[in-house]
């Protein structure tokens, strides 16, 4: 069965210019978790000036109620992040860098180079079982197209360093699905982050499938944004994406109707209608 990891809670709320407290942020957790989803990415370990709205992650993971067979994971960008990672009760660490020099240079003040040792720094030393994000691994706002050698020298660096799993991110939602099934059968990467920003974010997500991914990041109403291109559409939908998949026969364990609910009551608690299409056209029974 491939894993969908739900993001909304962290990717979605991240890039909401409203910010959501920790209590309904942990609601929003349990409620994911009683879906069926298999991982739920709850939190980002940064600092509380810097992303407000991801302000009080210890809060938010002492107010989960855990369940079986659901892993809760931790975005985890440097030392400090890492630090309080370890300190969590959290079953799996996202460590994140991204796939080119400037990009790594405006988000973590760190030149590539730098940010690969930072983040194999933590992957030798992790507490848990790990996934290594590589974020505009498609696409760069400052650079442009990225280089797929590059792309391709990053994913075995941390596979030789025995990271559990290596998701290729299309961040700014730049990414086509030709493109999409050639890196991911290139790198052999485990997963893929896909952004809706250009409308071929589902497109990209069965494109990695083909290509032999097993894990999919999406975001519940498809929660988020760009924040690249502030009028930009979030993380691809996961009720959306679960009824892509569900209908061509591709098992994701997760109950469509109770991630609709979830979307229904995210929208009134948002005051907007979000992203995603599924939860307000309905799902379909095929039988
Ligand atoms: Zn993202």
């Amino acid at each position: 069965m491939i894993t969908i990891c739900d993001v909304g809670p962290r990717d979605g709320l991240q890039n909401e210019k409203d910010i959501v407290p920790p209590e309904t942020r942990a609601e929003l957790i349990n409620r994911l978790a009683a879906t069926g989803l298999r991982r739920i990415e709850a939190v980002s370990f940064v600092r509380d000036d810097a992303v407000p709205q991801m302000a009080g992650a210890e809060e938010v993971v002492a107010r989960i109620e855990r369940r079986d067979g659901v892993e809760y994971a931790g975005l985890v960008l440097n030392e400090k992040g890492f630090q309080r990672f370890q300190s969590s009760v959290l079953d799996r660490m996202n460590v994140t860098l991204a796939a080119t020099e400037t990009f790594n240079q405006r988000n973590a003040n760190a030149s590539l180079e730098e940010a690969k040792v930072r983040a194999s720094t933590m992957v030798r030393a992790r507490p848990q079982k790990t996934t290594v994000t590589l974020s505009v691994a498609f696409g760069c706002p400052f650079e442009g197209r990225v280089d797929p050698a590059v792309v391709a020298g990053l994913v075995e660096h941390f596979r030789e360093l025995g990271a559990e799993e290596i998701v290729l991110a299309d961040t700014i939602g730049v990414a086509t699905p030709g493109q999409v099934k050639s890196l991911v059968e290139e790198t052999k990467a485990d997963g893929f982050h896909g952004h809706n920003t250009r409308n071929t974010g589902f497109a990209n997500a069965y494109a990695a499938l083909e290509a032999g991914a097993t894990t999919f990041d999406a975001s519940i109403g498809g929660l988020g944004g760009c924040p690249f291109a502030p009028r930009a559409t979030g993380n691809i939908a996961t009720e959306d994406l679960v009824y892509m998949l569900e209908g061509d026969g591709v098992e994701t364990g997760i109950d469509l109707d109770a991630l609709i609910s979830i979307s229904e009551w995210l929208e009134t608690l948002l005051g907007r209608p979000l992203e995603g299409q599924v939860y307000r056209a309905g799902s379909f029974s095929r039988e």
